[in-house]
């Protein structure tokens, strides 16, 4: 299969993709994703595949998708977009899906894989910064599948692991250490401090007010210099952070 091929349809729907061979992956994580899945689930799954959307190109597709209309579009688009992937460059039939997490079933540890992945840095927002993408990307979806090797770097490979939590501790420094933090200046609750962790509380009791102009807005994620061409318009920023107040 042509890396090509499959890069550009993942740049096109402002995605992007990781893979790891479920036997490299660190017991810890294997132990808490077998007790999340059903008991009758298929077990014979040797890849786990990693979906995020990566910057405002998702959301500009799923506005010309009859699936805006859903009732969850992103959820809906997501599951669409890697059915999609998986028929056409994997070509596989098994398919576990783990995230979004289906009814009753526990959460998997997304942000743990993210950081595996390279993609998620600690940052005083409370999210994951992404060394190119900044605050501008989420996880969307997680399988389990028997996939066809994908071509070989989308994988994250067990000797990568180190590798990668000693480069993200080196651009934690860079990202947040060498910023003048202006997340910090932005943010009208005092929620945000660099060095210590994001203060969930004063955030949730100032967004609370459905006049508060935090309501549907972030004013210290839109700060971020790390990755600011990539940042999400306000229709999408409103979409995602309404979500608190369902
Ligand atoms: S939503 Fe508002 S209060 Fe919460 S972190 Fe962002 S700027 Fe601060
Ligand atoms: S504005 Fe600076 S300190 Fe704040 S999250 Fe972004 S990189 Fe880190």
């Amino acid at each position: 299969m042509p890396t090509e091929s499959i890069s550009a349809w993942l740049e096109t729907h402002g995605l992007r993709l990781c893979a790891f061979h479920w036997k490299d992956l660190p017991d810890t994580i294997c132990e808490l994703i077998q007790t999340a899945l059903p008991q009758n689930t298929n077990t014979t799954h040797t890849q786990l595949l990693l979906l995020s959307n990566a910057g405002p190109n998702f959301w500009r597709c799923l506005q010309g998708s009859e699936l805006a209309q859903h009732a969850e579009p992103v959820d809906a688009f997501s599951l669409s977009l890697a059915t999609n992937l998986q028929q056409t460059f994997i070509k596989t039939a098994p398919f576990v899906q783990l995230y979004p997490t289906p009814i009753g079933q526990q959460h998997i540890p997304l942000m743990r894989l993210g950081g595996l992945a390279g993609w998620n840095i600690p940052s005083p927002l409370g999210l994951g910064l992404d060394p190119q993408f900044g605050p501008w990307s989420a996880y969307r979806v997680a399988w389990l599948t028997q996939a066809t090797e994908l071509p070989k770097s989308f994988y994250v490979l067990r000797d990568a692991f180190k590798l990668i939590d000693l480069d993200a501790l080196q651009r934690s420094a860079e990202l947040c250490v060498s910023c003048d933090a202006p997340c910090e200046a932005a943010c009208p609750a005092n929620a945000v401090t660099l060095g210590e962790s994001f203060n969930i509380q004063r955030c949730y009791e100032h967004r609370q007010p459905e006049h508060s102009a935090c309501h549907t807005h972030c004013f210290a994620r839109k700060a971020c210099p790390i990755g600011s061409e990539y940042q999400y318009d306000d229709a999408q920023l409103a979409h995602h952070m309404s979500m608190t107040w369902r």
